[in-house]
């Protein structure tokens, strides 16, 4: 059980953020878990089963969210349900006030192709929102590479809308981070990734992207979209 007694705010996390500037994602997992312990929450989009595995084999039990927005592959639900099998993890799944029947009843069908930026906050902002309550800290697998809008990404920030602390422990990693992991771990992967798609969101709003495209070019392709809206 966590013994932390900081004062979380903006400056306590720059201190640490600091502190923890040339740490390992290791390093920063068992700083997170020692300071927060089962007060924190790790999200998870399941492109790929990294934080489930670095969080679950070091705290057992450690709550793994899943954005279950209800328009998800079939196969990042296989993958969170192997996860699941595999890693001492509990999958907290957070479920839109609406099921997509009632979304299309009151909004008209396929509101995300035209208006994603509602459809995104029914179903991902406000579930995220809800489901940090309680919580201390959060863990994101973001990294600096997903996007331009990433690339100053800090590893431990305060994040004032939700009123807690926001862990990133693989924001430095490059791809080959992530894949030497995958390898060295045995992990269960999304095996969309190795059909084209390198960024992972909802199945009507991701398309494949060529070989040496932006990753993030597939999210809401022909749209000015290009964040859901978790991490801003
Ligand atoms: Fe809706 Fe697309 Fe956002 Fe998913 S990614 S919540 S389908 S707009």
């Amino acid at each position: 059980m966590s013994t932390d007694t900081t004062v979380w705010n903006a400056e306590a996390c720059a201190e640490v953020n600091e502190r923890l500037a040339g740490a390992s994602a290791s390093e920063i997992a068992d700083w997170a878990i020692e300071t927060f312990g089962q007060k924190l929450i790790v999200a998870a989009s399941m492109q790929d089963t990294i934080l489930p595995h670095m969080f679950g084999t070091r705290l057992p039990g450690a709550h793994v969210l899943f954005l279950e927005t209800g328009y998800h592959f079939k196969e990042t639900i296989e993958t969170r349900d192997e996860a699941a099998r595999r890693f001492p993890i509990t999958i907290v799944n957070a479920l839109p006030a609406k099921t997509v029947e009632e979304q299309d009843a009151e909004f008209g069908k396929d509101l995300f192709a035209r208006d994603p930026n509602l459809c995104c906050f029914m179903r991902k902002v406000d579930p995220l929102a809800r489901s940090l309550a309680g919580y201390d800290a959060w863990v994101t697998g973001a990294r600096r590479v997903d996007a331009v809008t990433r690339a100053e990404m800090p590893i431990v920030t305060w994040d004032e809308g939700h009123g807690l602390v926001k862990i990133n422990p693989i924001a430095a990693w490059s791809d080959m981070d992530v894949e030497v992991y995958q390898v060295a771990n045995q992990l269960p992967r999304n095996p969309l990734v190795a059909q084209g798609y390198p960024s992972i969101g909802c199945e009507p709003c991701t398309n494949k992207v060529a070989p040496g495209e932006d990753p993030r070019s597939g999210r809401w392709s022909g749209q000015e979209k290009t964040e859901c809206g978790i991490h801003e």
